[in-house]
């Protein structure tokens, strides 16, 4: 038997008060299967009935004291999902289908009774039991199942209840963070700004005291005053870049720049820093990085500059090399490496990992011996990835380390970018001189760019034969690169020996020195050197010597009456045409202004409102006017765009326009440039910011003059 089959019922009871009938039916019907169960009366049925489980009820019609109809009646009342089958005389049958139709009664049976007869009507009567008591029981489980799934439904009601209550909530809660955030973004900015306002007041004004004749002591007190002013600002801007960036509010400023002059200024900023400490910064760009790209030069100079920054603080001597080179390139971008090695005190292995999350420093007394605030690296790591780049060092303890970052840049337009290289330069011949063979390998580099052939000497007698070879073979240098420092012999005696000998006359010498020291620009000068550069030297500075020197000569100048080339007459040069105007109400701002200038070496005039602005711009060419924003009587934007009006009579309407504005939130700069200014810088003007834009803008690329290094700041 299956279990199925177990479940079904096949209790049956007989009541007949005839024995004999009892026991033929039990005997047939107990072969079938059933357990049979009997009672001799109607009130001895209704006992069997209650104490068991009966599915169907066989009952005699004619039984004395109850009658089968009564029993069955009884059964009804008592059990009404029973199954009741009567038993009848054939004669009686007519009689009792009133009775069989009133109560419901399943079948009949007639006696004499058939045995089939008898079977087929117990086997449907049980099948019609079964059937009733599957349904009923399926409809419990349905029943059940249905107050379970309500329950269900009820809580998962509740639950989405609660769910949207949660959502409200939480989007309530992010509505009030991210005004929390703004907020907070704001008061940083605000708060910045008021306290970037008199820091700058105090360098600037510092500065200006520096200039003016001090007791010993009290110069010593100005100096510190300027530094401190100086670290207090850079700690403000990384507190702001820091929580610019937690806040997702910083954002890239994509134009397109000169990689290369970008990468330069950063060396010229920080080279004081290095000279100061006697350790050799040094500048590798392969000749196949392209230098006219697409990006954000302020946050690539930036993340560069503390990078430069750090190896110069953490290394007390040796040499600092950047090194940039092509990761990947293709026609439409070039992923840039930048690679900061150190001769420095290097980083332990258990460190490294921790380097570049916030507030951290690898030893905590390096914070007293060194400053910083251990965000330079975190706001690196964040600028980098920000570039389409990654971050990386290796390092090792007592040996230096060697700090890395990758930025992906767009290249300007869509074609090869094309250089020009002026017809003096191209195919000189050039020998290059110098025991450092690092710093040989950067000029042969930036030599091969102008299309020169090169040759290198590590020394002085070396230098001597090659000269000498290359004449005995027709084919003399052209220049020679010296550097002044050579252990055998120093540029200084070289450069004698090679102006005595009548042979080697001819060739143009240019010296190279990491110390200006005083009186070394006289005495090269003396002995016949046509230029005399500080290192690190930019390419472009170089570059402009050797066409300077170059040029001299074949005008057939006599170079001992010419002025020395050095980084200063080159920067001088280009200086030297470019007018600033710098409108400005505010007194002390417009003096700082103009003192930063003067100290970068240009010629700038300032006025107080934008009317004196457009009469200064009719009366004489400007190349760049820095514009305040808030000004009375006419504001910057409304004299910009009268600017840039083609019916004022302002002499340029195109000249490039630099707002410079109290507010360092972002839509002021839209409104800038909607007004048809040309970029933008907050107030209070940062000297390393100013000489950006202004290099930017007036295109002629300039140097920093003998006092910029101190006045710039380093960002990290
Ligand atoms: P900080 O403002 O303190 O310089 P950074 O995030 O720039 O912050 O640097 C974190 C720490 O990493 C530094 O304090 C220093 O301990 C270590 N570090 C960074 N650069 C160098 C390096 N070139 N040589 C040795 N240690 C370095």
């Amino acid at each position: 038997m299956s279990n199925h089959d177990r479940a079904k019922n096949r209790n049956l009871l007989i009541v007949d008060d005839e024995p004999n009938t009892v026991s033929s039916l039990r005997r047939d019907l107990q072969s079938q299967g059933y357990n049979i169960f009997s009672a001799y009366s109607g009130n001895a049925g209704l006992e069997v009935l209650e104490t068991h489980d009966i599915g169907v009820v066989l009952a005699d019609q004619r039984m004395p004291k109850m009658d089968g109809i009564t029993f069955l009646e009884g059964v009804r009342e008592r059990k009404p999902d029973v199954v009741r089958i009567i038993l009848t005389a054939y004669g009686s049958l007519e009689n009792a289908m009133a009775a069989i139709n009133r109560l419901q009664i399943f079948g009949y049976l007639t006696k004499p009774w058939s045995s089939e007869g008898v079977r087929g009507t117990i086997a449907r009567a049980f099948d019609h039991f079964n059937l009733a008591l599957e349904n009923r029981r399926m409809t419990e489980a349905l029943k059940k199942a249905n107050e379970q799934g309500e329950a269900t439904n009820r809580e998962l009601m509740a639950t989405n209840r609660q769910l949207k209550d949660a959502i409200i909530q939480a989007e309530e809660m992010a509505s009030k963070a991210e005004a929390a955030n703004d907020a907070k973004t704001e008061f940083l900015a605000n708060m910045s700004h008021e306290i970037r306002t008199p820091i700058n007041g105090v360098i600037g004004m510092s500065g200006l005291l520096l200039d003016t004749e001090l007791t010993s002591g009290q110069r010593q007190y100005a100096e510190a005053i300027s530094a401190s002013a100086d670290s207090l600002l850079t700690v403000i801007n990384d507190i702001l870049d820091y929580s610019k960036i937690e806040a997702g509010k910083l954002d890239l400023e994509i134009m397109d720049f000169d990689l290369r002059m970008t990468v330069e200024d950063v060396m010229g900023v920080l080279a004081l820093g290095a000279v100061k400490k006697g350790l050799e910064l040094v500048l590798l760009i392969q000749h196949d990085v392209p230098a006219l790209v697409k990006g954000d030069p302020g946050r690539l100079r930036q993340v560069l500059m503390n990078l430069v920054n750090n190896a110069i603080k953490f290394t007390e001597k040796g040499e600092v090399v950047i090194r940039v080179t092509v990761d990947e390139e293709d026609d439409k971008e070039a992923t840039i490496r930048f690679e900061v090695s150190d001769t420095g005190i290097g980083i332990p292995v258990n460190r490294l990992g921790r380097l570049f999350q916030p507030f951290t420093q690898v030893d905590g007394s390096t914070t007293r011996k060194y400053g910083g605030t251990g965000l330079g690296l975190v706001i690196s790591k964040d600028l980098t990835q920000m570039l389409g780049g990654h971050i990386g060092v290796k390092s090792e303890e007592g040996k230096g380390s060697a700090f890395w970052f990758t930025a992906t840049l767009e290249k300007q337009g869509q074609g090869r970018e094309v250089k020009v290289v002026p017809e003096e330069i191209r195919g000189k011949r050039i020998l290059v001189v110098d025991d450092n063979a690092t710093n040989r390998l950067v000029l042969r580099e930036q030599l091969r760019s102008w299309y020169c052939h090169s040759d290198e000497a590590q020394g002085g007698a070396v230098a001597l034969d090659k000269l000498r070879q290359a004449v005995a073979e027709g084919g003399p240098f052209d220049i020679a690169i010296l550097d002044v420092q050579m252990p055998e012999m120093d540029g200084e005696t070289l450069g004698r020996k090679i102006k005595e000998d009548p042979d080697l006359e001819g060739t143009i010498l240019v010296m190279l020195t990491s110390v200006a020291e005083p009186g070394g620009a006289a005495r090269t000068k003396e002995i016949g050197f046509a230029a005399y550069l500080t290192k690190p030297v930019k390419g472009s500075e170089l570059f402009d010597c050797l066409t300077t020197v170059v040029g001299r000569k074949a005008v057939g100048k006599d170079m001992s009456r010419e002025t020395l080339v050095t980084r200063h007459s080159i920067a001088e040069d280009r200086k030297r045409k470019i007018r600033i105007l710098v409108a400005e109400d505010n007194m002390v701002n417009q003096k700082v202004a103009l003192h930063m200038l003067k100290n970068f070496g240009y010629r700038a005039d300032a006025v107080a409102n934008g009317h004196e602005a457009i009469k200064a711009l009719e009366t004489a060419p400007y190349d760049l006017v820095l514009m305040d924003v808030q000004m009375p009587e006419m504001d910057g934007l409304e004299a910009t765009a009268r600017i840039r009006n083609p019916q004022s009579a302002v002499r340029n309407h195109g000249v490039p326009i630099v707002a410079v504005t109290a507010h360092a939130m972002k839509g002021d700069k839209e409104r800038c440039l909607e007004a048809g200014m040309d970029d933008y810088t907050p107030k209070p003007i940062e000297p390393a910011e100013l000489l950006e834009k202004v290099k930017r803008w007036t295109t002629i690329e300039g140097d920093l003059s003998k006092n910029a290094g101190s006045q710039d700041h380093p960002m990290s």
